[in-house]
C-alpha cells in the first residue's frame, strides 16, 4: 500500500491544473478515498464531500458553503480541506480521519431547511464514514437541519448537546501554543512582560488577547473594523496600530488571527526589521505563502508553530461531541496543544527541519504506526452473503 506523501495542499491545486483533473490521478497520487457528488434538484443541490483518510477514524470535518465558480474549483477545495483534516486530526491526537463537504452556492441567498436536510441524507448514506460540522459559510442552524437527518453531525445547537462556538477553545488551545513556543525559545512559558503582536481582533482575536493580557504580555492589535479593535482594547489595555503597520512593530511573538498567507518574505523583512521577533503563532489558517518560506524562517532561527496544530482546538472541542459533550473535559483535552507542539518543536530541532515538516512528519508516522492494526480480524465485519464459498481465479 502506498503512503500518503507530504505535500502542502497549494500543490493539489496545481496538480489538478496539470492533470486536467483527471480525479482518480489526483486521489491516488494524494491518497484519496472517497469522493462523493451529490445532488437533489428540487433543492439545487450540489455538494461534495471529500473523505481523505480514515485509517484513524471517522472523517471529521466542516461543510463549507461558498459561490464557487465551477465544480472543479469546488472539488479541488474540497480535496484540499479534507487532507488538511488528516493532518490536524493525527497530530492532535485525535481518533479521526480528514474529511470536508463543499456545498456550491451563496451562503447569504441559497440556503434552506431543504438543502440541509438533502445534505444530511447523503451524509447519513455514508453511514459514519464521514462526519460534518460547522465552517465558512454554515452556522449551528445549518447543522440542526443536518441533524434531522444524519446522527453524523456536530456543532448542533447547545442545548441538544453540542458544544457551541469554537472560537473560546481555539483561543485557549493558541494560548497554550504560545506558551509552549515561549518555553522552547526562552526556556521558560512566563509570558509576563512580552510584547505580542495580534493581527485580528475578531472571534478568536479577541478570547486569545484576553488570555494574552491576563498572562502579562504587552500586546499590540490591529483589525479593519474598529468595533472588534475597541472591545479588545476595553479587555486589555493594548496598543492599537493600522492593519498595514502591523508588520513593522518590534514584537517577541507574532500572532496572525486574521487572514491566511500573510507570512511571505516581504512581510518577514518587516516582522524581523527590529532583531527582537522570535516566534510566530497565532489562529489563522494557512500562515505560510508557502513551504519556501517556512525554510526561511528555520533559517533565520525564528519558531513557527504550524497553523494546524496550534489552532485544533476547534476541532478537538467540538469532536468532544462523539462521547457526549463535557466542556471541562474538552478544555482538558485542548491544553494537551502545548504538548503536541513541544513534541513538533524537539523534533524539528533533532532533524534540523523546519517546524511544518516536522508536524507533517508526526502526523504521517501516527498514521503508518495504527495502519497495521487494521489487518486484527475483529469477527465484528462479515456477514453471512461473504461466507459464500467463491471460485478462486487464476
Ligand atoms: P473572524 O472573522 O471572527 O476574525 C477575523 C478578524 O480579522 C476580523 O475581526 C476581521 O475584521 C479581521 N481582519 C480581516 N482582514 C484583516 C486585515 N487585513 N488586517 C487586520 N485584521 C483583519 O475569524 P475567527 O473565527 O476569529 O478566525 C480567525 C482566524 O483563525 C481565521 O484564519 C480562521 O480560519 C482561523 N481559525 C478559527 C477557528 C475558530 O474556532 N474560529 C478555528 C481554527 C482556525
Amino acid at each position: 500500500m502506498s503512503t500518503i506523501t507530504p505535500t502542502s495542499t497549494t500543490e493539489i491545486a496545481q496538480a489538478a491544473d496539470v492533470a486536467g483533473l483527471e480525479l482518480f490521478d489526483l486521489m491516488n497520487e494524494y491518497q484519496y478515498e472517497q469522493v462523493v457528488m451529490c445532488h437533489e434538484p428540487y433543492t439545487n443541490l450540489r455538494a461534495i464531500i471529500c473523505i481523505h483518510n480514515t485509517t484513524l477514524g471517522p472523517a471529521l470535518g466542516g461543510i463549507r458553503m461558498w459561490p464557487y465558480q465551477n465544480e472543479r474549483e469546488a472539488i479541488v477545495d474540497a480535496m484540499r480541506l479534507a487532507r488538511g483534516m488528516t493532518f490536524k486530526a493525527a497530530v492532535a491526537g485525535l481518533n479521526l480521519g480528514g474529511g470536508k463537504t463543499v456545498v456550491i452556492g451563496d451562503p447569504r441567498k441559497d440556503k434552506s431547511e431543504a438543502l440541509f436536510r438533502a445534505l444530511g441524507r447523503f451524509v447519513d448514506t455514508l453511514n459514519g464514514r464521514y462526519i460534518a460540522a460547522e465552517d465558512v459559510g454554515t452556522a449551528t442552524q445549518d447543522m440542526d437541519y443536518v441533524a434531522m437527518e444524519t446522527p453524523y453531525v456536530t456543532g448542533i445547537d447547545s442545548p441538544d448537546g453540542g458544544s457551541g462556538d469554537p472560537s473560546p477553545m481555539t483561543a485557549f488551545g493558541v494560548f497554550q501554543g504560545i506558551r509552549a513556543a515561549a518555553k522552547k525559545t526562552y526556556g521558560t512559558h512566563n509570558l509576563d512582560g512580552l510584547r505580542i503582536s495580534m493581527q485580528g481582533c475578531g472571534h478568536v482575536g479577541s478570547y486569545l488577547g484576553a488570555l494574552l493580557h491576563e498572562a502579562g504580555a504587552k500586546l499590540t492589535v490591529t483589525d479593519i473594523h474598529q468595533e472588534n479593535i475597541d472591545g479588545v482594547v476595553e479587555a486589555t489595555g493594548a496598543t492599537v496600530v493600522a492593519p498595514e503597520n502591523i508588520y513593522d512593530v518590534p514584537a517577541d511573538i507574532f500572532a496572525p488571527c486574521a487572514l491566511g498567507g500573510i507570512v511571505n518574505p516581504e512581510t518577514l523583512a518587516r516582522l524581523t526589521a527590529s532583531g527582537d521577533l522570535k516566534i510566530i503563532a497565532g489562529a489563522a489558517n494557512n500562515v505560510l505563502d508557502n513551504d519556501q518560506t517556512g525554510q526561511l524562517l528555520h533559517d533565520k532561527g525564528i519558531l513557527y508553530a504550524p497553523d494546524y496544530v496550534i489552532n485544533a482546538g476547534g476541532l478537538i472541542n467540538v469532536s468532544e461531541e462523539l462521547g457526549g459533550y463535557n466542556g471541562d473535559r474538552a478544555k482538558k483535552r485542548v491544553e494537551k496543544i502545548y504538548d503536541n507542539l513541544t513534541r513538533v518543536f524537539d523534533l524539528a530541532t533533532d532533524l534540523n527541519i523546519p517546524t511544518h515538516q516536522a508536524s507533517e512528519k508526526v502526523a504521517l508516522d501516527r498514521i503508518a504506526s495504527v495502519r497495521p492494526i487494521a489487518d486484527v480480524y475483529t469477527g465484528r465485519a462479515r456477514t453471512s452473503w461473504q461466507h459464500k464459498p467463491i471460485a478462486l481465479q487464476g
